[in-house]
C-alpha cells in the first residue's frame, strides 16, 4: 500500500505516521520522497494496515492489483528523463552507451572508450563484475577492477555504465560509477534491488530473459519504492522456443512499457542479436519502436577478447554514429506515420 502525505508534513509526523502503521501483524512502513511529494510505502496484508486518521494523509492507495503505483505513468511520480552523468537520458535526443562487455585488457578497454565517445556516444559501458553461465569463465575483474575505473573513466572522459551483481558491492560501485546497471539474469534479486533504492545513483534496469512486462515493472517499483526514482528500463531480448538470434527482440515490450510507465525505456540490441550482424538490424528496430537510447557492446579488436565470451556481438566502434544516425531517423520516421 502507498499513502500519501502532506508535502510539507515535518519528518516527525511522518516518523509517528510509520510508527502507527507498523503496529504488529507483520504490516512495515517507511517514509518515501520523490519529486518533491512525501508517501509512505507499507508492506504487508492491506487488510491489516490500520486504518489511521492521521492529519497528514491526503490519499491511501492499495497495490494488491498490479503490485506497483509509483512507476504506473497515472501517478505522474516517477521522472521521464534520468541524467546518466551530465546527459539525460528519455524524451529527447537517442540516448547511446556503448563499450566493451567486460574490462579485459585497459588499453583496450581506453581505446574503445575512445572510439564510442568520438563516435558521439554518451556513455561507456563496462562489465567489472560478470553473470557468467558458467563458473569456469571470466567473471570479470572484480575487485582489481573496481580500483582502475577511476582511471578509465578519466581517460576516456564519459560517464560509466557497469553492472553490480551482489547487494554487498553497491555503495563501492555508487562511488565510483555513474549509473548502475541490473542485469537480465539478477532482474529478480529483491534483495539487491531493495538495495539499489539508497545507492544515490541511475540504475538501469534490464527485463529478464524470462520476466513478462509487470514483473519488469515491479522489480523498478522496489528500486524506487526504497528511495531512488532514477530508473532507467532497458529492454532487451528474451527466450524463446527459436534461437535464429541469441534472444529473441522483444519490441512489444518497449510499447506496454511505454504504456503503463513514465520511466525512461532504452533497449539492447547485442544481447539480443548475439552476433555483430544483427546488431545494427536490431538497434534500428528498437529505434522505430520509440526507444529513448540504446545499450551497444563495442570493441576495437573483437578477437582479442577473452572466450569464451561476448566477441561474437561486439559491434565496430566506428559505426556507431553512423548508426545513431539511421536510429534517430528510424524513429523519427516512425513517429510521424
Ligand atoms: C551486459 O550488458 O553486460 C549483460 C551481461 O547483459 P544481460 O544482463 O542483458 O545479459
Ligand atoms: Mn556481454
Amino acid at each position: 500500500m502507498i499513502i500519501e502525505v502532506d508535502k510539507d508534513a515535518d519528518a516527525g509526523a511522518v516518523a509517528a505516521l510509520c510508527d502507527s502503521l507498523a503496529t504488529g501483524d507483520d504490516v512495515a512502513a517507511w517514509p518515501v520522497s520523490i519529486g518533491g511529494r512525501r508517501f509512505v510505502a507499507v508492506s504487508g496484508d492491506e487488510a491489516r494496515v490500520p486504518d489511521v486518521d492521521a492529519a497528514i494523509v491526503v490519499g491511501r492507495h492499495s497495490t494488491n492489483a498490479r503490485g506497483y503505483w509509483f512507476v504506473d505513468r497515472a501517478n505522474g511520480v516517477t521522472p521521464s528523463t534520468v541524467n546518466v552523468g551530465d546527459v539525460p537520458v528519455g524524451r529527447g535526443p537517442l540516448w547511446c552507451a556503448a563499450g566493451p562487455c567486460a574490462l579485459e585488457s585497459f588499453e583496450d578497454a581506453v581505446a574503445t572508450g575512445l572510439a564510442v565517445r568520438q563516435q558521439g556516444a554518451h556513455a561507456l559501458r563496462i562489465g567489472i563484475f560478470k553473470p557468467r553461465t558458467s563458473p569456469y569463465n571470466f567473471q570479470g575483474k572484480q575487485g582489481p577492477g573496481v580500483k582502475l575505473l577511476p582511471e578509465l573513466k578519466a581517460a576516456v572522459g564519459l560517464p560509466v555504465v557497469t553492472e553490480v551483481l551482489d547487494p554487498r558491492d553497491v555503495g563501492l560501485m555508487a562511488e565510483v560509477a555513474d549509473c548502475l546497471q541490473v542485469g537480465t539474469r539478477n532482474m529478480t534479486n529483491q534483495a539487491l534491488l531493495k538495495e539499489l533504492g539508497g545507492a544515490g545513483r541511475p540504475v538501469l534496469l534490464k527485463r529478464g530473459y524470462r520476466t513478462p512486462v509487470e514483473e519488469w515493472l515491479r522489480a523498478a517499483e522496489f528500486i524506487v519504492a526504497h528511495g531512488n526514482p532514477a530508473v532507467i528500463l532497458c529492454a532487451r531480448g528474451i527466450s524463446s522456443f527459436d534461437n535464429s538470434l541469441r534472444f529473441m527482440p522483444d519490441l512489444g515490450a518497449v510499447l506496454a512499457v511505454r504504456e503503463r510507465t513514465g520511466l525512461p525505456v532504452v533497449f539492447d540490441p547485442s544481447h539480443s542479436a548475439g552476433r555483430v550482424d544483427a546488431v545494427a538490424r536490431v538497434a534500428l528496430a528498437a529505434a522505430a519502436f520509440g526507444v529513448d537510447g540504446l545499450l551497444i557492446e563495442a570493441h576495437i579488436a573483437p578477437q582479442r577478447m577473452y572466450q569464451p565470451g561476448d566477441g561474437g556481438q561486439a559491434y565496430d566502434p566506428t559505426k556507431i554514429s553512423d548508426l545513431m544516425a539511421a536510429c534517430t531517423a528510424a524513429r523519427d520516421i516512425t513517429a510521424g506515420l
